[in-house]
């Protein structure tokens, strides 16, 4: 048994850790309830084919990173590596009908068989935002405002907003044709991966992180000059309304981001603080997802927020828990019950209440609670359980003063008095 571990590429969070994920959390879930975003929990487990149709055959994420494996009926079922097929899919097979404009978020766990590295795991989470129905370019601005807010409000520094045109479909077969023959000329100076891509997926070539390759590209055709009249404006509004809210952004005309989805507005923002990993947050519009899976001709946009990225990012204040407000040290049968009753009466009150289950003496619990740094502690043994009163003290270290009360354990008036003039009123 001693030598049971976890997969590689997948970690435990501990108590500890997780308190700077809870309080990340919070301000994300903040966040989004003011922008009126509503939660949408689709399985993690999905048919392997809604990801082949969904992001596409010749990706990274599809070709090489997938947790596939047959069930027990034989069907190949596949860990979810992203949330937006997923969304689409729930949404198609619910009919949509009632709501056909959508705005939602997902947050969870995300499975990609990649090597393991700092900020790179094979179980990590993501936040997602789908504006689902949306067309304008107010709707690709807001959803880029949406993630610039939710990392700022997190303290994260050093943002860098990177924005690209990947125009319509008719865009990119003109752009292709041209590349292709590009590609052709090149061919012997890409990467292997990138020739094996020349016939399947030449786009995917764009987003090779190769080094080589990615120097030749340089000079290779860029799919922004062969935008239409029409996606060129809507580029250019893009950037109007951006200016307009003051949010900085860089253009990046080899941004072309990994899954086959996307159409016209792509981006990126990246943090100066990540080091090789620098991608916090990738999206973009995705016009022709839910045609390709058999839905309704949908125009959406959205974003997802890797959380190992951001957790490392957000400032330290977010690493600390709140105090407890009561320690409550017991010993002796009766005692013990009369401090079970009463948490119980606490926790009704907004309040962080320890009730010490160890058994162990006065000292060693009074110690415990002196190391929580608890605000107030009650000590409750055979004489308070026998007189049926406890004395509650608190400990105010910045005034210096302590204030005890005795409070029979049935006058509630009397406890609740206390609490509001010494615990909640701050
Ligand atoms: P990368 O270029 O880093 O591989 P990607 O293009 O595969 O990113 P997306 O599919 O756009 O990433 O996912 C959005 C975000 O999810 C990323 O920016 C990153 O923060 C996070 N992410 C992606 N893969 C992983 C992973 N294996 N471990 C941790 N976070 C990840
Ligand atoms: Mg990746």
């Amino acid at each position: 048994m001693n030598n049971l571990k976890n997969l590689r590429g997948t970690v435990d969070l501990l108590p500890n850790q997780l308190i700077k994920w809870q309080n990340v959390e919070k301000i994300i879930l903040e966040q989004l309830s003011r922008a009126s975003i509503k939660e949408i929990r689709t399985p993690i487990l999905e048919m392997t084919e809604l990801f082949i149709r969904g992001i596409g055959e010749g990706t990274d994420v599809v070709s090489k990173e997938m947790y596939t494996f047959l069930d027990r009926g034989e069907r190949s079922c596949t860990l979810r590596p992203e949330g937006t097929a997923s969304v689409a899919r729930a949404l198609i097979q619910e009919g949509m009908t009632s709501n056909p404009l959508q705005k939602i978020w997902y947050m969870g766990p995300m499975f990609r068989y990649e090597r393991p590295q700092a900020g790179r795991q094979r179980q990590f989470h993501q936040l997602g935002v789908e504006f689902i129905g949306y067309e304008s370019v107010r709707s690709d601005v807001e959803i880029i405002a949406l993630a610039w807010d939710i990392l700022g409000k997190l303290g994260i520094k050093e943002l860098n907003l990177e924005i690209n045109s990947l125009g319509d479909i008719t865009d990119r077969l003109n752009f292709q044709e041209s590349f292709l023959k590009w590609l052709e000329r090149n061919k012997d100076s890409l990467d292997l991966d990138s020739q094996n891509r020349i016939n399947k997926n030449p786009l995917r070539i764009l987003d090779s992180k190769n080094i080589q390759t990615k120097n030749i590209l340089e000079n290779s055709p860029k799919l922004f000059n062969f935008l239409s009249e029409k996606s060129l404006e809507r580029y250019l509004e893009l950037k109007n309304q951006l200016e307009f809210l003051k949010i900085p952004f860089k253009e990046n005309f080899n941004l072309v981001r990994g899954l086959d989805y996307y159409t016209h507005t792509a981006f990126e923002i990246t943090s100066g603080a990540l080091g090789s990993q620098a991608t916090v947050c990738g999206g973009g519009r995705y016009d022709n997802l839910f045609k390709d899976m058999g839905g309704k001709d949908t125009p959406a946009i959205g974003f997802a927020i890797g959380l190992e990225r951001l957790i490392l990012l957000a400032g330290q204040e977010l690493d600390i828990s709140r105090r407890t407000d009561i320690y409550i040290v017991n010993q002796g049968l009766l005692a013990e019950n009369f401090a079970t009753d009463l948490s119980r009466k606490l926790r009704k009150y907004d309040l962080i209440v320890e009730l010490d289950l160890s058994g162990a003496s006065f000292s060693k619990q009074l110690k415990k609670a002196n190391k929580l740094n608890s605000k107030c502690v009650i000590v409750i043994g055979d004489q308070e359980a026998a007189n049926k009163e406890f004395v509650i003290r608190l400990f105010d270290k910045e005034k210096s003063k302590n204030t005890e009360e005795a409070i029979p354990f049935d006058n509630y008036t009397k406890l609740d008095q206390w609490l509001n003039n010494n615990l909640l009123s701050n």
